[in-house]
Formats: structure tokens, sequence, C-alpha cells
């Protein structure tokens, strides 16, 4: 277990708010009394109505933790009670409850080499990573790989590609790459000198990516899961 920090229940103010694609809201906040956070690290936010009923669900930290800010990115599910909140009614100036961050297991210092693999919103951890990285110029040491259907479908994708991330889409081509899931040679690079893997993304996201890095070489012992099924 790593010494991860750890805070509890807190305020956050909405001070960035926007749509980077339909389904998609970058959420940018200052929250009181920040517990600096680790790369991997989530929040929860919790939603509450007049009558005091609460939701809530846990998210992400999409920033560098030199940021200001707390940044999430949330994506908006069909019906879905706190992301469509989130997505549809939040704005800048708001006030949300936030506990965090949150996280011993599924965190990267900067220390280990690492491949890490996210499908659709579950590259948001990953891009905190990233960012550290990128700042600190650990790059070599963080190898990202990002899946989703389309260019679209990906949070950050173009980020992600300025990092240098190997992005699969399995319904688009991208560049020369024809639409498919990642062949077990285009992995074997990143796989390849990584002391540990981290995947995050869905619950049926997850174990296919575990399997996938398996199969490339990687060590059941060193792969760590996030899986963001729901967290009622
Ligand atoms: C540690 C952790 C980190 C997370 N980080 C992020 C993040 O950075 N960005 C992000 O967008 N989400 C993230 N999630 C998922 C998030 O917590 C919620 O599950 C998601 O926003 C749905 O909540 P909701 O209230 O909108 O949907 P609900 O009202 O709970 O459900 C609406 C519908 O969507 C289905 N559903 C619920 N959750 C999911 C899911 N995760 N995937 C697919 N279908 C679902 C339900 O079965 C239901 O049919 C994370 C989850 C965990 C556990």
């Amino acid at each position: 277990m790593t010494d991860a920090p750890a805070g509890g229940w807190t305020t956050g103010t909405i001070i960035g708010l926007d749509h980077p694609t339909d389904r998609l809201v970058r959420l940018r906040l200052h929250v009181e009394d920040r517990v600096d956070h680790l790369p991997g690290q989530h929040y929860v936010v919790r939603l509450r109505a007049p009558d005091d009923y609460t939701a809530q669900r846990s998210y992400s930290v999409a920033s560098d933790p030199d940021d200001p800010l707390l940044e999430l990115m949330v994506e908006c599910l069909p019906g879905g009670e706190v992301s469509g909140h989130l997505h549809d009614v939040a704005e800048v100036g708001d006030v949300l409850e936030l506990r965090g961050p949150i996280g011993g297991w599924f965190v990267w210092k900067g220390d280990v080499p690492s491949v890490a693999i996210g499908g659709g919103s579950g590259v948001v951890p990953l891009v905190a990573m990233a960012r550290l990285a990128h700042r600190l110029g650990l790059r070599d040491r963080l190898r990202i790989v990002a899946l989703a259907r389309t260019w679209d479908e990906l949070p950050y994708a173009a980020e992600l590609q300025r990092y240098g991330a190997f992005i699969a889409l399995t319904r688009e081509n991208l560049g020369g790459r024809v639409a498919a899931p990642p062949y077990h040679d285009e992995l074997a690079p990143y796989v390849d000198g990584a002391e540990r893997a981290y995947v995050c993304g869905s619950v049926g996201f997850a174990s296919y990516a575990t399997r996938l890095l398996e199969e490339t070489g990687m060590r059941t012992d060193a792969i760590r899961v996030e899986q963001f099924g729901e967290t009622g």
C-alpha cells in the first residue's frame, strides 16, 4: 500500500466548466483546504436536493498535483443521476460537496516504470499521471495506451496524443491505423520494461485489458486495476 494522502469532506466551487464533446463535461474546482493528491486518486462528489436526498459518485482527478484547481472529467451516461446533473445542470459558481483525495493502491508517484491502459473515461486518472510525468520530465517512465470507439469518445484525446500515448480506436481509422482493438505486437513496446501496469475503465474493459496485458507478458501481480462500476 502506498502512503497516499487522504482528505475528508470539504466543498469545491466550480470555477470553470466546459463541454469538450456532447457527452463530456470538464469541471475545474477551487477546493477549500485542498489536500494534495497523487495521480490515480479520486474524489467523491455528493449532490444534495432541497429535501436533503443525497446521491454520491466517485470521479478520478485529472489534474496534475501541481495545479491549483481540481479538474474532473465526467461522461454523461444515459439516465445518469449524478453525471447527468453535472453535465446538464451544474454551472460556474455552484458549490459541490466533495470528499478526497481517496485511494492508496491505484496511484503513480513517478517512481516505477509503468504502462497504463485506459478505456473511454477510464483515461481520466491516466491524464493526471501523464501530466505529472510531463512536468517532471519522466515521460520515459510512463507509457500510456488509450482505447475508445471513436476519437470523440476519448476524453483528452489530443493531449494524450501529444504525450506520445498509443491510441487505438475500434470504430474509426486514426492516421494510418485501421479501426481495431490493439494487437499484441502494437502493445509489446509499451509493456516491455514496465514493472507495473495500471488498468482503468468499465468492469468489462478492465477484465479485457488485464487479459491483454497478461498475454503481452505483464506479470499478473504487477497489474493494478480501477473499475468504474456503479458506486451508489
Ligand atoms: C474510483 C472511480 C472513479 C471514477 N472516475 C470517473 C471519472 O473520472 N469520470 C467518469 O465519467 N466516471 C467515473 N466513475 C464512474 C462514476 O462514479 C459513476 O459511476 C458514473 O458517473 C455514473 O453515475 P450516474 O449517477 O451518472 O449514473 P447512475 O444513475 O448511477 O446510473 C445510470 C445508468 O448508467 C449505468 N451505469 C452506472 N455507472 C456506470 C458506469 N461507470 N459505466 C457504465 N454504466 C454505468 C447504470 O447501470 C444505469 O443504467 C468512476 C467510478 C469509480 C468507482
